[in-house]
């Protein structure tokens, strides 16, 4: 299987080999834990699961090591902290606030079927190889210290800006550069910053006698580093983050490793709107992933996101979440309690081909079809697969289709806080009425279960019941 990756530093797709087939690592940015995660958060969330997913499928389960961290120490937490909890010292605040936050997005990203990644380190448990890598950096003349504040020296480089490929007079409005006293050049940005009395803080990198606290982007290099190597596969993220943030991490750990690449593959998925128009919460069109939950099914926005090609820019709309949602709906019913048995290779191949969702749910529509006629497909040469397993086989390799049909039955009676037992010794009090020609009370049982959504189904068998859609 031929897997083809774009890259964003190239702007190319090429031909991905793995560095170690045995053991393939991949570095996704992970949240800042400060707030709940946006839906345009859940987009390289989900993208990167199916990546994850198909290297795992590709390479063996075993031979993936996935690496997405957690941001817990940035000035947006301290201000949260702070005026969410202003009566407790401001490091317990903190603790309180990224505890929560980091709780609420492990629910979320699991609801969105997003598999736990290998290892998810939190920079505050990583500050050590932070200040090995700034004092690395200090040592081979790409950052200095000034006024107890370490930066690197961008002028040090003479091929930064690379990913990016903007000139630097642009890179510096796009990004509106910080111009402070402690910078040499406006262009340098912060590895390390002192500490005010109260905030979090650890001993300084550098010989700086004030404890101090790292900048964001030297907390992806140092997690990266630890965990993949010097130099790894796959670095993911959204385009937002691309400069500064990526540009950066490049900087400091080419630099600190003298390596001539970071990672092989630079990967980005593209900007998501709502409704047409940018999120943003001055508009209130910010929409968070808890909130979507409480309305639509994990899947359902899962599917949603994989309508579009990761590298396009997606707009986010009901209607496409209600197209989604009868999709689902729709392969459910297909797949009725099939177990799946193999994955349908040509999806395998779109995917492979730079992760092309549209084309592999182009395809599980064909299978469907099929499974609808009861039929059957042939798999690498085998035959005999009904269509059905292995639609479900398929649909399971995205994330999708992950419950059974009673799974199903049980998160809708859930959904309406209704439990089966209730249900079938109301089918039984209805029939008792019946056989005593109480057809009152009978039609009266019947109501009753209707309004709670459920829908008999009388024949000679006896009485089925389901769950109104
Ligand atoms: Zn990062």
């Amino acid at each position: 299987m031929e897997l083809r990756l774009y890259d964003t530093l190239t702007r190319e797709k090429r031909v991905f080999t793995p560095i170690d087939p045995a053991n393939v690592r991949m570095y996704v940015c992970g949240p800042t834990v400060y707030d709940f995660a946006h839906i345009g958060n859940a987009r390289p969330v989900i993208i990167f699961d199916v990546l994850f997913r198909l290297l795992r499928h590709i390479y063996g389960a075993d031979h993936v090591t996935y690496v997405r961290n957690i941001t817990d120490v940035e000035d947006k937490i301290n201000a949260r902290a702070a005026q969410e909890y202003p009566d407790l010292p401001l490091n317990e605040a903190i603790r309180k606030v990224t505890e929560k936050t980091e709780r609420q997005y492990h629910e979320d990203v699991a609801a969105l079927g997003c598999l736990p990644p290998t290892f998810e380190p939190r920079a505050t448990e990583n500050v050590g190889e932070m200040r090995t890598l700034i004092d690395r950096l200090v040592a081979s003349g790409n950052a200095y210290v000034e006024q107890e504040h370490v930066l690197f020296s961008v002028a040090s480089m003479p091929d930064y800006g690379k990913l990016s490929k903007r000139p630097l007079d642009e890179m510096i409005a796009g990004a509106r550069v910080e111009v402070a006293p402690y910078k040499r050049d406006p262009m340098d940005f912060v590895l390390w910053k002192p500490s005010k009395p109260g905030e979090p803080a650890w001993p300084s990198p550098a010989g700086i006698k004030t404890p101090g606290r790292p900048g964001w982007h030297i907390e992806c290099s140092a997690m990266a580093w630890r965990y993949l190597g010097e130099i790894f596969d796959i670095h993911g993220g959204g385009i937002d983050l691309l400069f500064p943030h990526h540009e950066n991490e490049i900087a400091q750990s080419r630099c600190a490793f003298h390596t001539p690449v970071m990672a092989n593959f630079w990967m980005h998925n593209g900007f998501l709107q709502v409704e047409g128009e940018k999120m943003s919460k001055s508009l209130g069109n910010f929409v968070t992933i808890n909130e979507l939950l409480s309305d639509w099914p994990g899947e359902v926005i899962r599917l949603n996101m994989l309508k579009t090609h990761y590298r396009q820019p997606i707009d986010w709309t009901v209607r496409g979440l209600e197209e989604s949602a009868n999709i689902l709906e729709k392969f459910y019913h297909a797949v009725g309690d099939e177990v799946p048995s193999c994955a349908y290779p040509e999806v395998v191949r779109q995917l492979a081909d730079d992760l092309n969702t549209p084309n592999a749910l182009a395809i599980l529509f064909v299978l469907e079809a099929q499974a609808l006629r009861g039929g059957q497909t042939t798999v690498g040469g085998a035959e005999g697969y009904s269509s059905a397993s292995v639609l479900k086989a398929t649909a399971n390799l995205l994330g999708l289709l992950v419950e059974t049909a009673s799974m199903r039955e049980s998160s809708r009676l859930k959904a309406r806080g209704i439990e089966a037992s209730r249900i079938n010794s109301l089918i039984d009090a209805r029939n008792s009425a019946r056989k005593a020609k109480n057809f009152a009370e009978s039609d009266r049982i019947r109501d009753e279960l209707a309004k709670m959504g459920v829908v008999l189904k009388d024949s000679k068998d006896g009485t089925t019941w389901e769950i109104a859609r």
